[in-house]
């Protein structure tokens, strides 16, 4: 499994679509201060589900949307795609590869697909609960994270050792069961 391709288009600062392939190996973005860096880091949770408005630096969940520049308009719709190769089926699909896309306009209505076919959030999750890479993994580590985990509650280390031995997809399996 193996990341390919990032397409923004209305995200944030990316008023432009903008494809970013990753070549096998280590990526290193590098930039000036305020040129996005930490946008596409952003873009990649949103695509994989982040519901959380605050953890992308925003106040609504609209904010995610380009909101204009001296030079351009305010736009719509912000759409981010990510690709996956999947040929070693790493993540739970037939799909050897795998696009997700997600879809937001200002009027609130929000769309995501996987493989250009409409999804649920829940099967966006689905896919990387327990892979390592899900909105709640530590694949990406923000500077702030590192302190929570260091300064937090034993129960919150226990989840984060949880989600790292794979077992946090059964407990909230069980969740929901027991809810029912
Ligand atoms: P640093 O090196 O300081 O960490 P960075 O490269 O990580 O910078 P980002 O934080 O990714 O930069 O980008 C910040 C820029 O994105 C700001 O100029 C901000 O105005 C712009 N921005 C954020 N949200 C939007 C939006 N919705 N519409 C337009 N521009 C936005
Ligand atoms: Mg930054």
């Amino acid at each position: 499994m193996r990341l390919i391709s990032l397409e923004l288009n209305g995200f944030k600062s990316f008023a432009q679509k903008t494809k970013i392939e990753f070549m096998a190996g280590m990526t290193g973005i590098v930039g000036p201060n305020g040129s996005g860096k930490s946008n596409i880091i952003e873009a990649i949770r949103w695509v994989m589900g982040e519901q959380s408005a605050k953890d992308l630096r925003g106040g609504k969940m609209a904010d995610v949307i380009f909101a204009g520049s001296a030079t351009r308009k305010p736009l719509n719709r912000a759409e981010v795609s990510i690709t996956f190769d999947n040929q070693d089926h790493y993540l739970a699909s037939d799909y050897t590869e795998i696009k997700i896309t997600r879809r937001l306009y200002r009027n609130g209505d929000s769309q995501y697909l996987i493989n250009g076919n409409d999804c649920r959030l829940k099967d966006v999750l689905d896919l990387f609960m327990d892979s390592g890479l899900g909105r709640e993994s530590f694949s990406i580590i923000s500077q702030g994270r590192v302190e929570a985990i260091f300064n937090g509650k034993p129960e919150d280390r226990r989840a984060v050792i949880e989600e790292v031995a794979g077992v946090a997809k059964y407990k909230k399996n069980k969740d929901t069961a027991e809810k029912r």
